[in-house]
């Protein structure tokens, strides 16, 4: 198993603030899955993220990565994965303004000693016309497409997708998350994505919702539409 989750544990507070969010989440993730995240709001789908990111520590319970546990990996090491194997996105894209589009992705480049092609990306990402302009000359769709060019630049083993689409409109939305899918056939990453939006029922590999601090449900999906039947 490529992505081993056991018994994740998170409270956040003190005292009477005390929350549990997470009580103890198992998950197992394929390589190169593509896997979709639902779940009420406060349900801990940004904290398992951040978990699985390294970004934060879960209280109890462990992450394992090819047979690599996140909670041994010393500093240094916790650092080269999140620089050099972990893609995240965002709701808010978060590009560098003084930066043109080609720049913001040079600078995921930076971070890996094998970044993909830049000019390959920027023509799938549709931005080849796009690449001298800055963050504020763009689309709210053009920033997101950006912002995975800088994330999946380095070609990272894991792509974590928070509410990628959770800023744009219906139809951008769904040309943002068939980029994404997009990558994920093309590249082989895996995906854990957090999106509330409808279309993503043609697209996710599994379909898992989170709901009292565990996994509620747990469903390959039957849906996908396969690859071949895409229109890009
Ligand atoms: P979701 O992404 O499913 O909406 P979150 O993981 O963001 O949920 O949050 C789950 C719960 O944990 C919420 O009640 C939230 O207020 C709480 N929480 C998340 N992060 C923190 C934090 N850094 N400090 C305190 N409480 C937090
Ligand atoms: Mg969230």
């Amino acid at each position: 198993m490529f992505l081993k989750i056991e018994g994740i544990k998170k409270s956040f507070g003190y005292g009477e603030n005390r929350v549990e969010v997470l009580k103890g989440l198992n998950l197992e993730i394929e390589r190169g899955e593509f896997c979709v995240l639902l779940g009420p709001s406060g349900s801990g789908k940004s904290t398992l993220l951040n978990i699985i990111g390294g970004i934060d520590g879960a209280d109890d319970g462990s992450i394992t990565i090819e047979g690599e546990r996140l909670e041994d990996m010393s500093e240094k090491r916790l650092s080269l994965y999140r620089r050099k194997h972990l893609g995240y996105i965002f709701q808010m894209y978060n590009l560098i303004p003084n930066l043109t589009v080609r720049e913001n992705i040079e600078v995921g480049a930076y971070l890996s000693d094998q970044p993909l092609p830049v000019d390959d990306l920027l023509n799938i990402l549709g931005l080849t016309e796009h690449q001298r302009k800055l963050p504020n000359q763009l689309s709210g769709g053009q920033q997101q497409r950006t912002a995975i060019g800088r994330a999946i630049v380095k070609n990272p083993d894991i792509l974590l997708c928070d509410e990628p689409t959770g800023a744009l409109d219906y139809h951008t939305s769904k040309e943002i998350l068939k980029l994404i899918e997009k990558v994920n056939l093309k590249y082989g990453n895996t995906i854990i994505m957090v999106t509330h939006n409808d279309a993503i029922k043609d697209m996710a590999d599994r379909v898992v919702k989170l709901k009292d601090g565990g996994i509620r449900s747990n469903i390959l999906n039957k849906n996908k539409i396969p690859a071949a039947e895409l229109e890009w």
